[in-house]
């Protein structure tokens, strides 16, 4: 039998424990809410990092995200788009493996003559080419050179036909749909009394070759690129992208193709 004495510290003893559990029980409550948390943050950080990863930093642009990804659907750039300038469409190109579907339309080609030098009144180009074109022309007379002229820029489909059929040296003239003159968006221009030999040394090739860029154009056929291009080296033939994509091309050292590919994330 337990005395009154004994019965109060027992019933202590007992209050005591009550309170023991409730705060042990408090504490694991605290600490289970305190991993979830840590656990939640985690999983933020490290979808977050994932994104940095493929974000480049050049371009602003998210890079297509490694298969398996769940973000990958809302991150992911349109198919098509232009990785290199989002805000450019990726140039039309044309070449042996790309050739043209048809004739292009030519009721988007106006005239070159009395706007720049040229060798006949049949030379026509894309009008998109008209003022890039004629500033071209006004910087280089600018620089001191004046002695060039527009010898060719669009063709027709038949008229690329008799070009490849009466050519000895086809190393310089695409099959009929494979020449990006049938574009409009081509130019070949010529240097007044200026001998075969002396090709590329000539001091407005070397002004063409640093200065086209800024108002565009690109050497589509470089020296040293003949092997991804399929042409020879031609030193008068540009071709229109616009300034953007030009001085990307510039700089880098890129032939269209070598763009094309880049643009295309490839
Ligand atoms: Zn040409």
């Amino acid at each position: 039998m337990a005395t009154r004495a004994e019965i109060r510290q027992i019933s202590r003893a007992k209050r005591q424990r009550k309170r023991l559990l409730r705060s042990s029980c408090l504490l694991a409550f605290v600490a289970l809410a305190l991993i979830i948390a840590g656990f939640l943050v985690a999983v933020q950080l490290n979808s977050a990092t994932a994104l940095l990863a493929r974000l480049d930093t050049t371009t602003g642009e998210v890079r297509q995200s490694a298969a398996g990804d769940p973000t990958a659907q809302t991150t992911q750039a349109p198919k098509g788009a232009n990785v290199l300038h989002p805000n450019e469409p990726i140039p039309l190109l044309v070449n042996e493996s790309h050739p043209l579907a048809g004739d292009s339309d030519t009721s988007t080609t106006v005239g070159l003559l009395g706007i720049v030098p040229v060798a006949d009144d049949s030379i026509r180009v894309n009008q998109s080419l008209v003022a890039p074109l004629s500033e071209l022309f006004a910087a280089a007379q600018q620089a001191g050179i004046s002695s060039f002229y527009v010898s060719s820029a669009y063709r027709s489909q038949q008229r690329q036909e008799e070009l490849y059929r009466e050519a000895e040296d086809k190393s310089y003239v695409q099959k009929p749909g494979n020449s990006e003159h049938q574009t409009g968006l081509a130019v070949d221009l010529a240097v007044m009394e200026l001998s075969e030999g002396d090709l590329g040394q000539n001091a407005t090739w070397q002004w063409l070759a640093q200065h086209a860029w800024e108002y565009g154009f690109i050497l589509r056929y470089p020296a040293g690129k003949e092997a991804i291009t399929g042409i020879a080296y031609e030193p008068w033939h540009f071709r229109y992208v616009g300034e953007q994509i030009a001085q990307y091309c510039f700089e880098q050292g890129f032939c269209l193709e070598e763009y094309v590919a880049a643009a295309q994330g490839n």
